[in-house]
């Protein structure tokens, strides 16, 4: 199938990406470095109480995309120096924090693989999710094992089997616009959105979507991708995905780099409203 590149975009496409965005990147942002390989928990009003495990580096980012808007900083800045945590350590810590919970009588409700970049680019993702939904079922049977991906490596079988385990299997779609793509995403290597879409359909109804709404200029130009040109399309992928729910969302915190905007409520009620008649169940975070 056919994606829309935009002959407006096309135009960035093949220029480095720092030198887009140098004159736009805020050294002094807050950005956020988790714990490695349990933080949290974490109350939240949607998901109640949720574990985080970090599958990347405690002092740094890993990531296959470098999103202008990430809240963790930009790859260059943020460079881990120390290694991933190995299978055996995250079973430990997991299992350490949901024990000192049980007898502290706190359950987690979820447990969430995000943190410091793309957990599905760990080399044991697919065993770590095994052992995760091993303790889960023995320690929290209640809880919901959630996995954040920006879906870049969904492609790789090992990834793909693993995603199909969890309960919520959320993946990043924020355009179809590859151009688009290719300047506020950023990913990292090669980046074959048709392929990645049919792997998203292939969860069969059982994957969640993912999407950034945001507004703002990057070098000059209007990066807002909250318009008809932009989201007609992006509801025509949805429907081909067919996903059990959507989740928009928009900008919350500091981003490293100036001049982004969040969407506005009542843009992010139109495009629920558009996805309402569609059938298809969504929710947005303001
Ligand atoms: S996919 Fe997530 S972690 Fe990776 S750069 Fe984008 S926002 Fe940051």
């Amino acid at each position: 199938m056919g994606r829309n590149t935009g002959r407006f975009w096309q135009k960035t496409i093949g220029r480095k990406q720092e030198s887009i965005i140098e004159n736009q990147i805020q050294e002094t942002m807050s950005t956020i470095i988790y714990p490695s390989p349990i933080f949290g928990p974490v109350k939240s009003r949607r998901l109640g109480i949720s574990l985080g495990i970090n599958l990347l580096p405690a002092d740094g980012k890993v990531c296959t995309f470098d999103c202008i808007y990430c809240e963790c900083g930009l790859n260059a800045t943020r460079k881990a120096k120390s290694a991933m945590p190995t299978r055996e350590e995250v079973a430990k810590a997991l299992e350490k924090k949901l024990e000192e919970m049980r007898s502290s009588g706190e359950q987690p409700d979820v447990l969430t693989f995000a943190g410091n970049g793309e957990p599905t680019i760990h080399p044991h993702f697919g065993e770590i999710i095994d052992d995760t939904i091993d303790l889960r079922d023995r320690l929290c049977p209640s809880a919901k094992v959630s996995v954040l991906t920006n879906a870049t490596l969904i492609t790789r079988d090992k990834v793909f089997e693993a995603l199909k385990k969890v309960d919520n299997n959320i993946l990043k779609l924020d355009t179809i616009n590859t151009g688009y793509i290719s300047i506020v995403d950023r990913p990292t290597g090669k980046y074959d959105l048709d392929a990645i879409i049919e792997r998203m359909k292939a969860f069969e109804g059982r994957a969640v979507i993912q999407t950034m709404f945001l507004k703002g200029e990057l070098d000059g130009r209007n990066i807002d991708n909250t318009g008809d040109s932009f989201v007609a399309p992006w509801i025509n992928a949805i429907k081909e995905i067919a996903p059990r729910e959507v989740m928009i969302y928009t900008i919350d915190r500091e981003t490293p780099v100036k001049g982004l905007q969040k969407a506005s409520r009542e843009e992010l009620d139109r495009i629920i409203g558009l996805l309402g008649k569609e059938g298809i169940k969504a929710s947005a975070s303001y």
